[in-house]
């Protein structure tokens, strides 16, 4: 997941914002990690540099 994308993205269930627990990736890309919503607490997972923002009843 791009850095960058950070910015742009909220969270698909309540739109609140999201934090980042990054686990590796370099200067550009997030390869591993977490997105955390700090307002409902949902959390989606990035694995491979790619972030897995699907709502809960789309998995
Ligand atoms: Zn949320």
């Amino acid at each position: 997941m791009k850095r960058w994308i950070m910015e742009y993205i909220c969270c698909p269930e309540c739109r609140g914002s999201l934090r980042l627990d990054e686990v590796s990736g370099d200067e550009n890309e997030v390869l591993e990690g977490t997105l955390t919503c700090t307002k409902c607490e949902r959390t989606y997972p990035i694995a491979e540099g790619i972030a897995d923002l699907l709502p809960d009843n789309q998995r």
